[in-house]
């Protein structure tokens, strides 16, 4: 028999958060319910162009009013907060990061990560919230460890209110035995298909995670791996997954890896590596997500162990930097993931690396902050992402104009939540976490 989650098991956590968010800061005393916000230039998360000294107007920490700065028409310099000196922005949203896993390089220590259990990994989970949080993360979409270990964490009580990080977790993925995945997940068990190891789960994710190619070749440039999955298969991971409102994302590269997946109807494609035009066309059609995972191949440009494999994921970056300057024109769904925890990819700080690849494909920094914002919002299905009339007061600090950006990003000044400053917030990422 299948024991559910909670029903509303991540709704009760997001509500907790929501009241977190609100609750230790109103003993500093804010006297106002409406205030003003003074912004020196707003990015809205909508993909428009910064807007240089709007104002936004909040009431008990919704956004009620988006409007131009009038120097005739002030409001009570009680009710004003000045941010002039600042980029606004809404709080970033990481749709890829494995949450169980350091973005470590050393070898001896990945594998006793490896092999910890989830006593020893629930510390390091903990640490990796922070630092999302303090690099002005929001949201996380987890996309699987061989212990189901975020989700396990996701889904305790809120332990403290310090860790305002909403954490969407796949829990195990599902990969085919000898095929690549062990990592990140489990196989159906001997003579037994996908959707009857998938039938027979007894916890179930926020979503679902399917792994359908193999990983890149860092020994020769471009080699397509087998699907792992059948349409069929995975058409019916689809359908049972909708039963309880939820997605299926996937592990893809290449063509035919990719197509199975689209033809199935999964909601998001993971990497998609060399997938082709013909895919991308049909992603378009389709609405489905890519989530392309830039910086991870830059940093095994930087980081992997032979000159050889250096070059190949420097091909591969260039490569996968076409193949979303291609998307964007052609109209794809983009949403931000780091794939934090893969070597050399840390939690939280990375988001800016990975947007800094985005413009480097042809993004405007607005167009990259939506991917990194209201897309991901929309992958998730978490309302934020947006400072818009009727949105929560949600938003980032940057000193500066937009033209520091997205370097400044990482040293924010401060983020608030619900129209006020976390108090949680600190600008030295690590302080507090160890
Ligand atoms: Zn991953």
């Amino acid at each position: 028999m299948m024991i559910r989650r909670k029903d509303n098991g991540q709704q009760d956590r997001w509500e907790k958060l929501q009241s977190y968010f609100t609750c230790p800061v109103k003993e500093i005393s804010y006297p106002m319910t409406t205030q003003y916000i003074l912004t020196g230039w707003l990015i809205d998360g909508g993909g428009g162009p910064p807007r240089k000294s709007a104002m936004l107007k909040i009431d008990d920490g919704i956004i009620s009013k988006v409007s131009d700065f009038d120097p005739h028409n002030l409001p009570e310099p009680a009710a004003l907060i000045d941010l002039s000196f600042a980029t606004i922005v809404p709080p970033f949203i990481d749709c890829h990061v494995h949450l169980a896993v350091s973005g470590t390089t050393d070898p001896e220590a990945r594998k006793q990560q490896a092999e910890a259990d989830f006593e020893e990994v629930r510390p390091i989970i903990r640490r990796h919230i922070l630092y999302h949080f303090r690099h002005g993360v929001l949201a996380v979409r987890d996309a699987g460890d061989r212990g189901g270990y975020a989700l396990r964490y996701a889904d305790q009580p809120v332990a403290a209110p310090e860790e305002p990080l909403i954490v969407k977790a796949a829990g195990m993925a599902w990969h085919q035995q000898g095929r690549y995945g062990k990592m990140i997940g489990r196989t159906p068990a001997e003579g037994e298909t996908l959707v009857e190891a998938f039938s027979r789960q007894t916890v179930q994710g926020d979503l679902v995670k399917l792994v359908n190619s193999g990983p890149n070749s860092l020994h020769e440039f471009a080699r397509e791996t087998q699907p792992q999955y059948s349409v069929a298969e995975m058409q019916q991971i689809v359908a049972m997954a909708a039963k309880t409102g939820k997605k299926v994302m996937v592990h893809a590269n290449g063509r035919i890896p990719v197509r199975l997946a689209l033809e199935a109807g999964c909601h998001s494609i993971e990497h998609g590596y060399f997938m082709g035009r013909e895919n991308l066309q049909l992603m378009a059609e389709k609405g489905t997500f890519l989530v392309p995972t830039l910086y991870a191949m830059k940093a095994l440009s930087e980081l992997a162990d032979t000159a050889g494999a250096r070059k190949i994921a420097a091909r591969n970056l260039a490569h996968q930097l076409e193949q979303v300057a291609l998307a964007r024109e052609i109209g794809v769904k983009i949403a931000l993931g780091t794939d934090s925890g893969s070597p050399g990819v840390l939690h939280g700080e990375s988001v800016a690396e990975e947007l800094k690849l985005f413009v480097k494909a042809g993004y405007s920094l607005a167009g990259a902050i939506h991917c990194a914002t209201a897309a991901g919002a929309e992958l998730l299905g978490v309302d934020a992402g947006l400072l818009a009339a009727g949105r929560p007061a949600h938003f980032l600090v940057a000193r500066g104009t937009p033209a520091q950006l997205p370097r400044k990003f990482s040293y924010l000044e401060a983020i608030y939540l619900n129209g006020k400053p976390s108090p949680f917030y600190r600008k030295n990422p690590i302080r507090g976490v160890f």
